[in-house]
């Protein structure tokens, strides 16, 4: 090896690859440890929709990621919100999501849709549907943003160690580095940016565990028309927090790849055994569904923190130890802006606000 790195970078999904993206384009010497590949677990395998996290406290965060990829191509951002349509098939449960959503998020300009005003914009959809539209959603490719800001932090002169795991080097307060593969790398600060997996590297007892996996799975299908907009069956965010083993419909659609999503689970799945339930929700909204060719299934799980925010900061009482992970259902729509808060926290430019400070657990 040759000097030691400034800062390791344990994981390499969406937060860790933009990490190294912005900590080398501030001359910081960067190694990021990668146990499979880049983006092997939901920074590949997610539902490829860049979208608002519905949650005031995040949206600064979105609206700067959202600012990233739109300079960056090769994330193939388009230049307008798709849409999203959250579906019911009663206007019950959607009216007090529009009236929330409008006092918290008003610049996603919810609008309340009847069958007949829905079907106008989506005719592929049900009848009987309702909907409320929203003004985000971005899809892109699963993999597009993490793989793009790979590269930028490739070009920006990062190592990248794919196939190695990594532990963080810790003694007498203070992180020295990683260990891999039986050696000692020694490293100004270490990252943790390990999604689900990042609690046990700081506590491997388990008894600090403010970031649980809630498991995914996802069926690319082939439609020969699929919708404009994403689509959702309404109740994600209930369903994100506490993880209860259901399904709920979602549809993301880009350059002729349709993600038909998905599960919340506690425990990782057999994907298989999830197909025919994903296609018999999915008819619902989106007849046809059921029999629609299946050419993929892929499980991961999503990173999610115990009050559906991010975590990030310096570990308790691990000086240079530092912790950006916790994303949930929205890491490829927020997880830039924490890699670029937490590199400047890193270099001494940004502190870090208390409702998404690691310190909070
Ligand atoms: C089904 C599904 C659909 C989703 N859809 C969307 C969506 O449409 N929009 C959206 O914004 N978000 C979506 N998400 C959420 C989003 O994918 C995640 O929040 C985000 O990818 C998490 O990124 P991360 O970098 O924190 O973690 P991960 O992507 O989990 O990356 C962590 C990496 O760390 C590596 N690692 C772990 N331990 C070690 C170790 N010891 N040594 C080395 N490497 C290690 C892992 O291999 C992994 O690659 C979805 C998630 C799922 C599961």
């Amino acid at each position: 090896m040759s000097a030691p790195a400034d800062v390791a970078i344990i994981g390499g999904g969406i937060v860790g690859c933009a990490a190294a993206a912005f900590l080398t384009e501030a001359g910081v010497r960067v190694e990021v440890y990668e146990r499979e590949e880049v983006g092997a677990a939901a920074s590949g395998r997610n539902s490829g929709s860049i979208q608002h996290p519905f949650d005031p406290v995040l949206a600064a965060l979105h609206l700067e990621t959202l600012n990233h990829y739109r300079r960056m191509e090769d994330v193939g951002l388009g230049d307008e919100p798709a849409g999203v349509l959250l579906l019911a098939p009663e206007r019950d449960p959607l009216e007090p999501a529009v009236g929330e959503i409008a006092r918290d998020c008003p610049e996603l300009r919810p609008a309340l849709l009847d069958p007949d005003e829905l079907r106008d914009i989506e005719p592929g959809l049900a009848p009987g549907l309702w909907a409320c539209r929203l003004e985000t959603g971005y899809p892109v490719r699963p993999l597009a943003a993490t793989r793009a800001f790979a590269r930028r932090a490739f070009a920006g002169g990062a190592r990248f160690h794919e196939a190695e795991t990594a532990w963080p080097w810790v003694a007498r307060g203070r992180a020295r580095g990683v260990l891999s593969g039986g050696v000692r790398r020694p490293a100004g600060a270490v990252v943790l940016a390990a999604g689900p997996w990042t609690p046990e590297m700081i506590d491997p007892t388990r008894g600090w565990q403010p970031i649980v996996p809630v498991w995914g799975v996802v069926a690319d299908v082939r439609m020969d028309d699929p919708p404009r907009h994403v689509l959702e069956e309404a109740g994600v965010e209930g369903l994100a927090a506490g993880a209860d083993g259901s399904a709920l419909f979602s549809l993301v659609s880009v350059d002729g790849q349709t993600s038909l999503g998905s599960t919340f689970l506690r425990d990782a799945p057999n994907p298989d055994l999830w197909e025919g339930r994903l296609r018999r929700e999915g008819d619902r909204f989106v007849p046809g569904l059921r029999h629609a060719e299946v050419v993929g299934l892929r499980a991961c799980p999503r990173p999610q923190s115990l009050d559906g925010r991010p975590l990030m900061g310096e570990a308790r009482g691990a000086e240079g130890l530092w912790v950006a992970a916790g994303h949930g259902p929205w890491g490829i729509s927020t997880g830039p802006a924490t890699a670029r808060v937490l590199a400047d926290a890193i270099i001494g430019k940004h502190q870090i606000e208390a409702a998404l400070s690691v310190a909070r657990f």
